[in-house]
């Protein structure tokens, strides 16, 4: 008998959007989540440290989850401006996004810090969430999965299981642009972490991780997305700020 998938998880990571009136939008998606879709999928909303707290309040009571979007690898100490996984657990984070494209791109995280960070996760009793995924000049260059291969072995540390760690595959080139990768590449990409999870968490449990899809997902295009082998819910970043548009796509799971 095959083993049941991973309950799906539709993340909406906000980045650096969002004021204290956009609790509203929270409200929008808390009502949105009705029965059907409470059945099939798990929703995360990732608004700015700012707004967590407030956040995490507001949802309580509603099934929908709160997370970070990034922490620092410290319990605390002389950081200036940094907050810490144990600071996003206090305001009531489930979750954390770690090694997000923008991170390495303008922060210059590495591998190595992602891994750090992911421990700290771990350590606070978060989920890491860690995203993966080449750039345009990698696709271009048939690097894809020699990337994705690497930042997953190098990224995500000893420790791993399926109820401590989500991978997100997020192809660098189709975040924020509108492009996405064709449901055969998606396939590809997905099936190649699939199979590095058996040996980050062993065979057994490697089929019980969640790996989203992330990169322009929308309520057009989610279905199909969605319905690829090994895709597990997405990451979705711009879209995530419209309740209409985040439950829209989190409706590719409703029954
Ligand atoms: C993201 O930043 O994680 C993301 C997927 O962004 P977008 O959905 O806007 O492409």
């Amino acid at each position: 008998m095959a083993a049941a998938k991973p309950r799906p998880l539709v993340a909406g990571n906000w980045k650096m959007n969002g004021l204290r009136r956009s609790l509203a939008t929270l409200d929008a998606v808390a009502a949105g989540y009705d029965a059907s879709l409470k059945a099939r999928a798990d929703l995360l909303v990732c608004p700015p440290a700012t707004l967590l707290s407030a956040f995490a309040q507001r949802a309580v009571g509603t099934r929908v989850a709160i997370g970070g979007q990034d922490c620092h690898a410290r319990e605390a100490g002389a950081y200036t401006g940094e907050i810490s996984a144990e600071m996003l657990a206090d305001a009531g984070a489930s979750a954390v996004i770690l090694g997000h494209s923008e991170r390495r791109q303008y922060f210059l995280e590495t591998d190595a810090i992602v891994a750090e960070k992911t421990l700290a996760a771990w350590r606070a009793g978060l989920v890491a969430i860690v995203c993966v995924g080449e750039t345009q000049a990698e696709r271009e260059a048939g690097k894809t999965l020699s990337v994705v291969r690497r930042q997953l072995r190098r990224s995500i540390p000893a420790g791993a299981t399926p109820a401590n760690l989500v991978v997100a595959y997020e192809p660098v080139w189709a975040i924020g642009t509108g492009l996405t990768p064709t449901a055969r590449d998606v396939a590809e990409v997905h099936a190649l972490i699939r199979g590095d999870l058996r040996r980050i968490v062993g065979a057994a449990a490697a089929g019980q991780v969640r790996i989203l899809y992330g990169g322009s997902v929308k309520p057009s295009n989610a279905a199909e997305l969605m319905g690829v082998d090994n895709v597990d819910g997405a990451l979705v970043g711009g879209a995530s700020l419209k309740a209409e548009d985040f439950l829209g796509i989190a409706a590719a799971y409703r029954d």
